[in-house]
This record gives structure tokens, C-alpha cells and sequence, in this order.
């Protein structure tokens, strides 16, 4: 056969996890309960359902390639231009098509550790060099990233807040990083978790945006919106970046359902509102418990948190499964003692509260 780049070959594959059912069929369970993959615990809003369900004769044609109506409702909401968005077939798509529209093999790529895993998998997919600066208590240590900055460097990615620490850069931090990365370089900043943060709390990307050009702002429908299995995300930039990232993109990326239900989800506000209370308050519950039981966690502004057992957790992880809670193991990006928990629903979080306590033997 033959051989894939250097790049290629120093990947390990994506972990996905096993379908619930087939779980469910191995432990001889039923009810297992999903806190793995930082999805919606609502389901599918009302709205999204019925803009698909009307968009269903149409799937004999390909999609709108250009997402006409979509980029209008996205331009409406936030106030910018349809030409400075790219849409993509989820927020990772975007990642892997804004590298491959400004780097090269042997270009740097700089991103943190435990910084989102789709960054390194992609910069190494196209055979780029990883600049993978050390985190500072977990998060992006911005100072490291502007000192490891060369000629070579092409692109920078910032998840805010991060997965799969939760770790949050304020909009002053964002900003004077910003001003010191030279406008050649791409920065990604990654929002695929900002409708969680609170709303005086989130970063004024789209006003960064204005300041710099070389701002480019991701974000996804798979999260606060709750279409993880469309696949679709978006990315706001100004707009000479979008055309060039629109020239690397494939024609119909976006599916005509994922289109539809976006249209309809971004206008409500109501489902998006009622994810983002229940995830604030469920938060509070995870901190409240993690603190009576004496475990570390670190403190998240995302729809997740990341609890350190002090031990090598993949057994916890088992024990959990084998109670009927998958929660996600995150060895893979260098933090085997911690495992992430996406919050849930209120009787979700406690079957792995109660979970936990039996697992660990404490004392509710
Ligand atoms: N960015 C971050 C930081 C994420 O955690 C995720 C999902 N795990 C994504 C992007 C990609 O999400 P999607 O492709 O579903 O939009």
C-alpha cells in the first residue's frame, strides 16, 4: 500500500462511542442514560421538526448550495453580511476547511493542549506542523501562544469556552491577544459553546470582528440548538476570508434538512433560552455535588464539566456504564485521571450523582 504523509500516520483514529442500543444489548441493561457527547438533553425543538417535515419533498433535489435563506437568517440575527458567512456540515467541518484553505504541509498551526481534538487531528491530517502550547490551569495561555508565533505560522484555534475543559478567555483577554497576532494569521475563535456562557459574561465576537480582519468566528447548531445530527455549523468572518473558504468548500456540504431546521431553530429563541436556564441550573447542582464529595472539577462555562477522580478514571467509567450512565473517558487528550459530563436533564444529572456515590462508595 501505499504510505499516507508523516502527518497521516501519526493519527490514532476519532474514539466514537457504541450506539446505545448496541450498549444496552452488551451489558444486558436498559435505560442507559447519555452524558458523553455534549449534545441537547431537550431532543428536537418543535420548530426544527416541522421545517423538516415540510422540507421532506424537496430531498429528491440537491440543496441550496449557497444556503441562500440561511446565510439571510444568520446575517438578520447577528447583524452581519450573508458574504461573510461560510456554512459548514458542522462547526468540524469548518475547522478542517479553514485549514486546508491557509495551510500547507509544514506551515504552524498553533492551538493549546487539551484544546479541542479536532485541531490537532486536522492539522496533522494535512501534514502542518502542531504548535502545541501548555495550558495554564488547564486553559490557553495566550502569552505562549503570541511567543511561539513565526513566519511560518498560518492559523490559530481558540475554542472559548474550551471542550473539554470549559476553561473561558474574557473579551479583554481575546482583545489584546487579537491586537498582537499579526493580521496575516487566521485566528479561529471556536463559540461552538457560547449560548451556555452567561449572556453578560459572553465575549462580543462579532464586535472583535469589526477590529479584525483576521477574525474568524465558529459556531455550530449542535449544541444550545440541539441539531447535532444534522451537521451543520457556521462561520462568520470578514468577507475576503469567507470567499476563500467558500472556494474550498464542497457544493451541497449542507443538507436541505440541516438548512431548514437552522432557519427555524435560530428564531427560537424560546428553546434556546430554556436549554441555556436549565443548563445554568443544573451547573450549580454538578459544582454543589462535586464540592460535598470533596472532587475537583474545573469550573465550565460550556454544557459540560470535567471532574478529576485523582486516579486513573477509565474503571470509574466502566463502573458508570455499568450503571447505566456513559459518561466521556478524555485519556486521549492527555487528562486520563478526569472524565467529562455533559449536563443533562435534572433526573439525568442525578442518576449519575447516585451513579457516582454507589461507584465510588460515598455517602450521598
Ligand atoms: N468545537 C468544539 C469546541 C466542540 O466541542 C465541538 C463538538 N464536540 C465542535 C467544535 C464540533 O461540533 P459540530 O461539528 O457538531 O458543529
Amino acid at each position: 500500500l501505499p504510505l499516507a504523509n508523516q502527518g497521516v500516520q501519526s493519527l490514532s483514529p476519532y474514539q466514537a462511542g457504541k450506539p446505545i442500543e448496541e450498549l444496552e444489548r452488551e451489558l444486558g441493561i436498559s435505560n442507559i442514560i447519555k452524558l458523553a457527547s455534549n449534545e441537547n438533553p431537550f431532543g428536537l425543538p418543535e420548530s426544527a421538526k416541522q421545517a423538516i417535515i415540510n422540507q421532506l419533498d424537496e430531498l429528491t433535489r440537491y440543496p441550496d448550495s449557497n444556503g441562500f435563506a440561511l446565510k439571510q437568517s444568520i446575517a438578520e440575527k447577528f447583524t452581519v453580511q450573508p458574504e461573510q458567512i461560510t456554512l459548514a456540515n458542522g462547526s468540524n467541518d469548518f475547522i478542517e476547511l479553514v485549514a486546508h484553505t491557509f495551510a500547507s504541509e509544514q506551515d504552524e498551526i498553533i492551538y493549546s493542549q487539551y484544546a479541542f481534538i479536532v485541531y490537532p487531528l486536522i492539522t496533522k491530517a494535512i501534514n502542518a506542523v502542531a504548535r502545541e502550547i501548555p495550558a495554564k490551569n488547564w486553559g490557553h495561555d495566550l502569552d505562549g501562544f503570541l511567543a511561539a508565533i513565526n513566519e511560518k505560522t498560518k492559523l490559530i484555534y481558540i475554542a472559548n469556552p474550551n471542550n473539554p475543559t470549559g476553561n473561558f478567555l474574557t473579551e479583554s483577554e481575546i482583545d489584546d491577544f487579537l491586537r498582537q497576532v499579526p493580521e496575516r494569521i487566521i485566528v479561529v475563535l471556536d463559540e461552538a459553546y457560547t449560548e451556555f456562557t452567561a449572556e453578560k459574561e459572553r465575549v462580543d465576537s462579532f464586535g472583535l470582528l469589526k477590529k479584525y480582519p483576521n477574525l474568524v468566528i465558529s459556531r455550530t447548531l449542535s449544541k444550545a440548538y440541539g441539531l447535532a445530527g444534522l451537521r451543520i455549523g457556521y462561520a462568520v468572518s470578514n468577507p475576503e476570508i469567507a470567499d476563500l473558504v467558500n472556494r474550498v468548500r464542497q457544493p451541497f456540504n449542507v443538507n436541505s434538512l440541516a438548512q431548514a431546521a437552522a432557519i427555524a431553530v435560530l428564531k427560537d429563541d424560546a428553546f434556546v433560552q430554556k436549554v441555556a436556564e436549565n443548563n445554568r441550573t443544573e451547573m450549580q447542582r454538578y459544582e454543589t455535588f462535586c464540592q460535598q464529595h470533596g472532587l475537583d472539577y474545573i469550573p465550565s462555562k460550556g454544557n459540560f464539566i470535567t471532574i478529576d477522580f485523582k486516579q486513573p478514571a477509565v474503571s470509574i467509567y466502566q463502573a458508570l456504564l455499568h450503571e447505566g450512565v456513559i459518561v466521556r473517558p478524555i485519556a486521549g487528550y492527555g487528562m486520563p485521571n478526569h472524565l467529562r459530563v455533559s449536563v443533562g436533564l435534572p433526573e439525568e444529572n442525578q442518576r449519575f450523582f447516585t451513579a457516582v456515590e454507589k461507584v465510588l462508595q460515598i455517602t450521598p
